[in-house]
């Protein structure tokens, strides 16, 4: 409530200077009346009753182009603090006004747009800045409010023809939400049954987004439905090109894809490789398995002996007191295991770039700022766990 009560004193004063004004133009019952209802708004507002002032002071005000700000800036006020409605009834009080300039009316309707958005309804919002993104001032809102509504409507077509719009008149490149955009719309067409169309649109999401896993990753799973496994393992080695911390995100498909191609010895390479480049305990489980099972479990057991004594971490610790099991099996040894593996090391974790949510799942839309492609793999809980 202090919060409004700030938030009020500028319209206060603004109610204080245009009664003024308006009392030194000439005097009259008028503003006999104005003056005592002055006093009584700031009466409300001393005493904290906010919305009591607001009715004073916006009964005070008349509505033209100079005092129009004023009006805006309670129709803001009600908006931030979730009233909604109250907004709309002022917006549409005010466009009703026959005195308004033109300049006046659009910032109107920019305000009830908003005013829509909030209240989720879409379709007038819709209507409403598609007829507003004609005027050069409120294009760039405009679009982004259409944008964020055929988003939100799932029309990608839409979508994808204002983030284009978007991406050419906005400073700031819109390419990584552009192929998030092509990449829903070829679902869309999967879903549809145009398979054709729908590589066409992943095809496009990589062409502006050359770095857009989720290109190849789509395109990778409609193979693996298919069971064309060279296909779908050139897709996964394409996103391990562009960014090698989602290898093991997406480990069950490499090896899958290894495994049903019969090559053992590419998927011990790649996993070798692999294990070298990325610190993850999800790759390094994966390789000692392999190493286990294609060079025996002496060499895995050594492997992860030193990768121990290198690289302590409660991952590597069960890795080893599982191969250790192996060599002898003591009751201790069992024990030792079964605590260890009770612990959800292998957990991945993501982070969002731009506002720091974190998740333990993949979300291509951040569910928190909204943005695509923001979210990264950042770690697992083993890192955690040593805090
Ligand atoms: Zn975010």
């Amino acid at each position: 409530m202090i919060e409004l009560t700030l938030m009020l004193l500028p319209v206060a004063a603004a109610s204080g200077w245009y009664f003024a004004s308006k009392h030194y133009a000439g005097s009259s019952v008028k503003s006999s009346l104005d003056h005592a209802s002055y006093f009584q708004g700031l009466n409300y507002l001393v005493n904290n009753q906010s919305d009591k002032a607001i009715d004073v002071f916006v009964n005070l005000l008349e509505v033209d182009d100079e005092s129009i700000e004023v009006h805006l800036a309670l129709g803001t006020l009600f908006r931030k603090r979730g009233e909604v409605e109250k907004a709309i009834r002022l917006h549409q009080n005010l466009i009703a006004r026959p005195e308004l300039s033109q300049k006046a009316r659009l910032g109107i309707l920019n305000e009830l747009g908003m005013d829509y958005m909030h209240a989720g309804l879409l379709d007038r919002a819709e209507a409403l800045f598609i007829e507003l993104e004609k005027h050069h001032e409120y294009r760039l809102n405009c679009t982004k409010q259409l944008l964020s509504i055929y988003q939100q409507e799932k029309e990608w077509d839409n979508a994808i023809d204002y983030g284009i719009k978007l991406d050419s008149i906005n400073a700031a490149s819109q390419q990584i939400l552009l192929a998030h955009l092509y990449c829903e719309r070829a679902l869309q067409a999967r879903d549809e049954g145009d398979l054709k169309g729908a590589k066409n649109l992943l095809k496009k999401a990589l062409k502006v987004d050359s770095l857009c896993i989720r290109s190849n990753l789509t395109n990778a799973q409609f193979a693996l439905r298919e069971s064309k496994y060279k296909a779908a393992l050139d897709y996964l080695l394409n996103i391990k090109q562009q960014n090698i911390q989602f290898v093991p995100v997406f480990l069950d498909m490499y090896l899958q894809c290894y495994d049903e191609l019969n090559k053992p010895k590419e998927k011990f390479n790649f996993l070798a490789t692999a294990e070298a480049e990325v610190e993850s305990p999800i790759i390094t489980k994966a390789f000692v398995s392999v190493l286990a099972e294609q060079k025996g479990s002496e060499n895995a057991y050594v492997f992860i002996k030193n990768k121990l004594e290198q690289k302590p971490s409660m991952a590597n610790l069960l890795l080893f007191s599982d191969l250790s099991l192996a060599k002898e099996d003591s009751s201790n040894a069992v024990l030792f295991y079964k605590s260890l593996s009770s612990l959800n090391y292998a957990k991945l974790l993501f982070h969002c770039d731009k506002c720091g949510f974190d998740s333990e799942k993949l979300n291509w839309m951040c569910p928190s700022c909204k943005a695509w492609g923001a979210i990264q793999p950042v770690g697992f809980l083993d890192s955690k766990l040593w805090l």
